[in-house]
């Protein structure tokens, strides 16, 4: 068995669930909407999350509930096997193949993390004795290269890229010709860069500052690609190989904070730039930041707490300051979208 963590509410809904006695159709529908909620929270897309409350209310039997089999159980069961089912496109991930040269290319919306996402690629591979290069086709935004060249030089990894050439074929077709000196195939493959490339896998950056991981589950679906690996912060090495189930259990463990609807000041901070200057603390500082964080409570915080964070972070006060004024807004508002959201479940009563 999979031991899952389910959100709050959801635990709640699946604990009345065990005890009440009957189990009708009004209890399961209940109990999926309140995981319904928590996944569209998630940024999961509606779609998905409708067809998933249809297969699991497939899945699910009432009689068997009815039964007394673990009725907990099975539910949890059904949904952790769902999500996972959306996960898994069916199709097995792109792979570098032993002894040949590959020409992989990254896609994605300007800022997504494409630059950081392909020198972590690479130094992954370089660390498990691959001879990776990386070549910068990005003509289109400002510094790019410069700042291939400037990780690639970091992680000691070969590069090409020209500050003149606007026609990314070109570089692309002269980079790979230079880094690796090999023939047709791979001038093919480059060329071929030219025209839109089926998605071969996918990699989800930013998995640490994104309060939502269920982005990844309505990618998947879009391109019919599977994740194969995710990146969990800016540095070179936080980068990692994406798996189904420990990836569904982690969201489940966000479905948890949202489906408390708590949005605690530790949580802002996930999304901010304070968790920067944080994260470039030593270890020991970094956990007692932390926990003074977790353990803050915004209306109680006074002055000495708040140098005291300040102190921690080596930043001024002023910044601190601002960011709690900041929190006080998006708290705000995070209130005001748990209202609405539960208003627009009630008038959609998803079904
Ligand atoms: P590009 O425009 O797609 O090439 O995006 P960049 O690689 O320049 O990344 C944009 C910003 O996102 C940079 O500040 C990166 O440091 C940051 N970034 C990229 N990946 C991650 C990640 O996994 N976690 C976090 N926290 N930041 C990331």
């Amino acid at each position: 068995g999979v031991s899952v963590l389910l959100g709050g509410s959801i635990s709640r809904a699946l604990q009345q669930m065990s005890n009440s006695m009957i189990i009708d159709e009004k209890v399961l529908n209940d109990c999926l909407n309140e995981i319904t909620r928590a996944l569209l929270q998630a940024d999961v897309q509606f779609k998905l999350v409708r067809d998933m409350q249809t297969n699991i209310k497939k899945i699910v039997n009432l009689d068997d509930l009815a039964a007394g089999h673990n009725k907990r159980k099975i539910i949890q069961q059904a949904i952790f096997n769902e999500l996972c089912k959306i996960l898994d496109p069916g199709k097995p991930a792109f792979t570098l193949k032993k002894g040949k040269s590959s020409v992989v290319m990254f896609v994605g919306l300007q800022g997504s993390g494409k630059t950081t996402t392909c020198t972590k690629y690479a130094y992954y591979h370089q660390k498990k004795g691959w001879k990776p290069a990386l070549v910068c086709v990005d003509t289109f935004r400002a510094g790019a290269f410069d700042q291939l060249k400037q990780n690639s030089t970091k992680a000691k990894i070969p590069f090409y890229g020209s500050y003149t050439e606007s026609d990314p074929v070109r570089i692309a077709v002269e980079g790979v010709g230079n880094l690796l000196c090999i023939g047709q195939a791979t001038f093919d493959q480059a060329q071929a860069f030219k025209q839109s490339v089926a998605v071969g896998a996918m990699i989800v950056t930013k998995m640490d500052g994104h309060a939502k991981g269920g982005g990844a589950l309505s990618a998947v679906a879009a391109t019919k690609s599977p994740v194969i690996f995710i990146g969990t912060g800016e540095h070179m090495d936080e980068f990692e190989v994406f798996n189904v189930k420990p990836f569904v259990s982690r969201l489940l463990a966000l479905l948890q904070e949202l489906s408390e609807g708590t949005f605690t000041l530790r949580n802002f901070l996930k999304m901010g730039p304070i968790v920067q200057e944080i994260s470039m603390l030593p270890g020991a500082s970094q956990e007692l930041m932390r926990k003074e964080l977790d353990s803050s409570n915004l209306k109680l915080m006074n002055e000495s707490q708040i140098m005291r964070i300040a102190r921690g972070c080596g930043c001024p006060v002023r910044n601190v300051m601002e960011m709690l004024e900041k929190y006080k807004t998006t708290a705000k508002t995070w209130k005001r979208l748990e209202i609405s959201k539960k208003g627009d479940m009630n008038a959609q009563n998803m079904r």
